[in-house]
């Protein structure tokens, strides 16, 4: 049976979000009903309680997230009902174990009809607008238009939650272009960073340095498969880089720190001609010298966005373990204890990734 109603984290505005009682949502045609096993709290969900202009506006940025909305994106449970035709839609029973895309393309603009869909202009992203509510609740919807994937009952809970954070990771990796021998950096150790070091090992390149300001996150970077690691308010990272590839710089940088000096140090130790991928979500604008990227080395510099035709890879890494990525997860708590969670992912403690657990 399912009930009526369920608990669900809702959010009303900046840092007020609250525990609520409201109505299970029932699948239309070709919706499905998911139970919410877990549901990750990203860096982007602690920037929207923050108020990040991103999210909410200001400057020439239009607000990004409609209230009241049930936050959420990184999340996997269990179809419990199907609206007519959801079978046929998405091959998917009650009982399956599922993921859902975080992005629910709109399946109309340029970019959805070129296959483009992580760019999609509408850009609906689970927890962020109301008709895609999120997984920081008992039960949430899988809507139509969305993509799902079904994933083994054997992934423990851990690493299927960090599905969506690793098919992130894969997609960066695949930017950066690496080739064999190549020296990459990876700026921050952080859920998403750790997947990257562990992915771009299985490019063979030449070495792979992990950055990080906290010496516990560079520990896990090593288990990820790091060949180096270095802390920047410990060491020179820039002059360490250079001493390690005579003193040309990096072959690949990526930037997945969050923050602006995570942009200028990787200007200054990437080599000429090298290749400058940017995942980062900032909260305040970066300044750097352009000329470094054209007059001075003649960068190439990638974006990277969500997780296009990644998620299958990233369900099969989970699944054999060969990215040991559930051992990011260091905090769980239960959906009414979300405050104390958000709190915690906000630390600099200890704290890498942390889940909710309904
Ligand atoms: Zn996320
Ligand atoms: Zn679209």
């Amino acid at each position: 049976m399912i009930p009526k109603t369920m608990q669900a984290v809702v959010c009303h505005g900046i840092g007020d979000y609250r525990l609520e009682r409201v109505a299970t949502p029932s699948p239309g045609p070709g919706d499905i009903l998911v139970k919410v096993e877990a549901c990750g709290v990203c860096a982007g969900d602690v920037k929207a309680y923050q108020g990040a202009p991103m999210f909410w506006g200001g400057g020439i940025q239009e607000a990004y997230v409609e209230t009241p909305v049930i936050p959420g994106h990184e999340f996997v449970g269990t179809a419990v009902a199907l609206g007519e035709g959801a079978v046929e839609l998405h091959g998917i029973q009650v009982g399956d174990r599922v993921v859902s895309e975080q992005i629910v393309p709109c399946g109309q603009c340029r970019f959805c009809q070129r296959g483009q869909y992580w760019m999609c202009q509408v850009h609906n992203i689970y927890g962020f607008q109301q008709n895609v509510n999120g997984g920081m609740a008992e039960y949430m919807l899988f809507p139509a238009r969305g993509r799902h994937h079904k994933v083994s009952p054997d992934i423990p809970l851990d690493a299927a939650a960090m599905i969506e954070p690793l098919a992130c990771s894969i997609h960066a990796i695949n930017r950066a272009q690496i080739e064999l021998g190549d020296t990459v950096v990876i700026a921050g150790a952080g859920p998403l960073g750790l997947g990257m070091v562990a992915v771009a090992k299985m490019k063979n390149p030449g070495c792979v340095i992990a950055l990080d300001l906290r010496d516990d996150r560079l520990e896990l970077a090593k288990q990820f498969g790091a060949d180096l690691i270095m802390n920047p308010d410990q060491d020179d990272v820039v002059t360490a880089v250079l001493q390690q590839t005579d003193g040309y710089g990096c072959d690949v940088y990526i930037e997945a720190t969050g923050d602006p000096s995570g942009v200028t140090q990787g200007l200054q130790m990437i080599r000429k001609l090298g290749r400058f991928v940017e995942f980062s979500v900032f909260t305040d604008p970066t300044t750097v010298d352009w000329s470094i990227i054209g007059d001075r080395k003649e960068l190439d510099i990638y974006g990277a966005h969500l997780s296009p035709y990644t998620y299958p890879l990233a369900i099969e890494y989970a699944q054999t373990g060969r990215v040991p990525i559930g051992q990011a997860v260091t905090h769980t708590f239960p959906l009414a204890e979300f405050a104390a969670a958000f709190q915690k992912a906000k630390e600099r403690d200890h704290t890498v990734k942390v889940l909710l657990v309904p």
